[in-house]
């Protein structure tokens, strides 16, 4: 039966595939079907399975009642009354019998079935029972299976990836041939994960809580990225109305690629520099042919996702080196690594260590600091690469104060000396600049002005930092809010000091590729934005069909507002009175 499901937006887009549900034992279920006289042998096979688990859990129990005592003799006694319930064996076999399902494919139909009406049952009792359910599925499945697993990395159809969540790395390596759009239960607009979709123009839609559970493998699902639905099993109608979308959709996109080449000049003649944030340099391509001018933000700790021992100095060089040569005398800002919290690579991040909160831990310039020599390793790299090409510049995450500027950049000092040393060149004149991406950055921006060449203002983590809401957690994710006064406030006071001081400021967090704020940021004053590259001819639109003047009195109007909603009603009301195809 068709099921319409509400999540958060990530990537736009519209695609209708079979589901491939990667659960959080990292393997898949298809359905798929036995022949009718092979019907017997597959009840057969599932009998002979439930056996087998029987028999596992009888050991594993002996084991744990040894090492842990009789008290957790309960759990395994549970477990196995539900393993043996005669009831979810006549269901498991009529499911084979009905429809021809394999033995895993019926259990995970079953399965699902149960947890769903479990979960319906708001008490925390029921919820602790679905994870239970879910650990004897998995041991039948396992036992059904062989424990052979299918992983991401052998795809051999086009499919809607549905997932608990995915990690960075896990993103990083999946095959964008193949997986053609993504639901996970977990993750908020600005997670890393969200970030990268973006980045890979996968349609994504995140927060669905449940959709793993509720989803199987093989069923038809339907992402729209643009408005964040999900479609289960759409009937007949609704998949007609999809797949024209999702072509009209690749259409329009074409479409609006023949602004790419036009300037990003407002119709009053001001000039915005409109620059693509990258996480991989193949990502380089792509920007430039959709009408970048540069990259604005380069995320250079993804390089450890295809390198997780660890980058050498060289790699570091190689990769700048391709990236400089690539965007043939563009504009390059490379951030030095912005490792930890949600970005754990490998053995990348030095003596790594689980902190409690630690997206207010030991991340990005912190843990760059607190290990110096793995910090001149990428700074040399890139200032070797500055010596071929005047636009690399470099920038500095999660400043917070100006004694961590001052002592970062006294670590850039002591590369330059080594590399003096050695007698390698590099751009005596290198731009460094700070992103304010943390309130108390923001609000001391009159303080570092003086000592940096720009800003880049990081929404994704000021908004986080600011309102005090995680950004990844879809739990409080309508309460991550762009458009907050507060926030507004913070940018307000960015710009202004950056003014006041000659400094150039940009802006490179999601904020900057939302279409609604466009307006808002230029009428702001901001006249260097980075985003992703699948949203910049959008923005480009828009920055050629507006006057700054108009966008100043907006601007002005936008700040004056109480609360995020009135704001955002007011900015997307103006945005489609100029570009009403865009909604
Ligand atoms: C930001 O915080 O806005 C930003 C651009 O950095 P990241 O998303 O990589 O944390
Ligand atoms: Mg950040």
């Amino acid at each position: 039966m068709m099921e319409i499901r509400r999540g958060i937006p990530v990537s736009p887009g519209i695609v209708v595939r079979q589901a491939f549900v990667l659960d959080s034992e990292d393997y898949r279920i298809p359905r798929r079907f036995v022949r009718e006289s092979e019907i017997e042998a597959e009840v057969e096979r599932f009998h002979l399975a439930v056996k087998a688990a029987e028999k596992e859990l009888d050991s594993l129990k002996a084991e744990v009642l040894h090492k842990a005592g009789t008290e957790v003799a309960p759990i395994f006694e549970a477990h196995l009354r539900m393993l043996l319930d005669s009831q979810m064996h006549g269901e498991v076999v009529e499911q084979i019998r009905r429809n021809g399902f394999t033995a895993e494919f019926a259990v995970s139909v079953v399965f699902r079935n149960y947890s769903k009406s479990m979960k319906a049952v708001k008490d925390a009792f029921f919820a602790e029972r679905v994870v239970d359910l879910f650990d004897i599925q998995k041991r039948l499945q396992r036992t059904l299976l062989g424990k052979k697993r299918e992983d991401l990395g052998h795809l051999t159809e086009e499919v809607v990836l549905v997932a608990h969540n995915l990690t960075p790395s896990q993103m990083g390596l999946l095959d964008r041939k193949k997986v053609l759009g993504i639901a996970l239960d977990a993750g908020g607009r600005t997670s890393h994960t969200a970030i990268l979709a973006r980045a890979l123009g996968i349609p994504t839609v995140v927060g669905l809580e449940t959709i793993s559970v509720d989803v199987s493998g093989g069923q038809t699902v339907v992402i729209d990225g643009n408005r964040g639905s999900v479609v289960v099993e759409p009937d007949e109608d609704t998949l007609e109305k999809y797949q024209d979308a999702e072509s009209k959709y690749r259409d329009f996109n074409r479409s609006l690629l023949k602004y790419r080449h036009l300037p990003a000049k407002t119709s009053d003649g001001v000039r915005i520099r409109l620059l693509a944030n990258i996480e991989f340099p193949w990502e380089i391509k792509n920007a430039v042919e959709s009408g970048a001018s540069g990259v604005g933000l380069y995320r250079t700790e993804f390089l450890y996702v295809e390198n997780p021992q660890d980058v050498s100095e060289e790699a570091h060089y190689e990769t700048y080196k391709k990236a400089v040569e690539e965007l043939d005398g563009r504009e390059l800002v490379i951030r030095s690594l912005d490792m930890g919290a949600d970005k754990i690579f490998g053995t990348g991040a030095p003596d790594h260590v689980v902190e409690k909160n630690p997206f207010l831990g030991c991340r990005s310039i912190r843990l760059c600091l607190e290990n110096p020599d793995m910090f001149k390793v990428q700074l040399r790299a890139i200032l070797r690469a500055s010596a071929l090409g005047n636009n690399l510049q470099l920038m500095f995450p999660m400043i917070s104060s100006l004694e961590e500027l001052r002592e970062a950049k006294l670590v850039l000092a002591d590369a330059k000396e080594e590399l003096d040393e050695k007698g390698l060149p590099y751009n005596k004149n290198l731009k460094v600049g700070v992103m304010i991406e943390i309130p108390s950055a923001a609000l001391i921006a009159d303080l570092l002005a003086p000592e940096v060449d720009f800003f880049s203002i990081g929404t994704n983590d000021l908004i986080q930092y600011a309102l005090a809401v995680d950004r990844g957690n879809e739990r409080v994710a309508p309460l991550y809010k762009a458009a907050h006064p507060a926030v507004l406030r913070l940018i307000n006071t960015v710009v202004k000091a950056g003014k006041k001081a000659g400094v150039k400021v940009a802006m490179c967090g999601e904020m900057s590729g939302d279409i609604a704020f466009v307006i808002l940021l230029v009428g702001l004053g901001l006249e260097n934005l980075s985003a992703a590259p699948s949203v910049i001819p959008e923005i480009k639109q828009i920055i050629r069909s507006i006057t700054v003047k108009e966008a100043k009195r907006i601007a002005r109007r936008a700040l004056r507002f109480r609360t995020s909603d009135e704001t955002v009603n007011y900015l997307i009301e103006n945005t489609r009175k100029i570009l009403p195809e865009l909604f």
